[in-house]
């Protein structure tokens, strides 16, 4: 080995050094080496190629400059799919992943089920049920209200392979996205819309300054988008369809409200693995 090149195993403690975080410093060596997790540990010994030292330096800096790991490394895991996400989208969070057991459990002996993803952002719900059906089992509408973030779920839908092809992107806010024939003809709506405070103080501030406001803020109270989904969605849910919405943990009781006022039934509030208030699940009478 020339003089010049240094190990993995180097390269991960320098990383480790440079970045104070081991946990942090390895999903870069790895995202930087091409390799998967199980590969790059077979690889400690071998040289690191000046390609995979320019990208590393590069993801360093800007790890280090504040920005989330998230959108250096340019993918996150959410359930059994790899996302890609950037700035133009909501990081995915675990807290999220039960909406999709929630949709799953609705769906799954229900084939030719009509399912909507509202303000899907990266495409995680969404994509993530699709994987998780059979081929062909149930279509997914996911819609947006930002370009961008649409542009970065069909990015998504492709790398998803062959159970893409049940994924409907459209562009438009909330229920103005769909076409009219959905009316009355869908059985799950599902979302993780913008819930956060406008002046939150409890926002962490790498969330307030990297992910895009349009994903997170709804309001004085957080509830204006919750609002929006709870009073439009017995226009579009057929009778006896299932509401299913992600909401912050402070907001249970107004959620709750929101729901009964609009005259939905069985209203439930879910809480998360955390046990905090997360969801509301809730369905159509007419
Ligand atoms: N859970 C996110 C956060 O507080 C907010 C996501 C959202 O508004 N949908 O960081």
């Amino acid at each position: 080995m020339p003089d010049d090149t240094i190990t993995w195993r180097a390269m991960l403690a320098e990383t480790a050094q440079v970045v104070a975080d081991r946990t942090s410093a390895l999903w870069l060596c790895q995202r930087a080496s091409g390799y998967d997790a199980e590969e790059f540990m077979g690889e400690l010994d071998n040289p690191v190629t000046s390609r995979s030292a320019t990208h590393l330096h590069d993801m360093v800096r800007r790890f280090i400059g504040g920005e989330p790991l998230q959108y250096v490394l340019g993918r996150w895991a959410f359930r059994r799919v790899d996302i890609m996400v950037d700035t133009r989208v909501l990081i995915p969070r675990p807290e999220t992943e039960m909406l999709v057991d929630l949709v799953l459990e609705e769906v799954r002996q229900k084939p030719g089920s009509t399912i909507i993803d509202l303000g899907t952002g990266s495409g995680a719900i969404g994509l993530a049920v699709l994987d998780e059906l059979p081929l062909s089992h149930s279509t997914v509408w996911m819609t947006d209200v930002s370009r961008d973030a649409l542009d970065v779920a069909s990015a998504n839908v492709a790398g998803l392979g062959r159970p893409g092809i049940s994924a409907r992107l459209v562009h438009g806010s909330w229920f103005d996205a769909l076409p009219v024939e959905l009316k009355e003809a869908v059985d799950v709506v599902v979302a993780n819309p913008p819930y956060v405070e406008d002046d939150d103080p409890d926002l962490e501030e790498r969330v307030r300054e990297w992910e895009p406001s349009l994903a997170l803020f709804a309001g004085p109270d957080g509830l204006r988008d919750i609002a929006t989904i709870v009073s439009g969605c017995n226009q579009w849910l057929r009778s006896d369809g299932l509401l299913l919405i992600e909401f912050g943990s402070r907001q249970g009781d107004a959620v709750r409200a929101l729901a009964i006022d609009a005259g939905l039934c069985d209203v439930e509030i879910l809480q998360d693995l955390a046990g905090l208030d997360r969801v509301l699940r809730a369905r159509t009478s007419h």
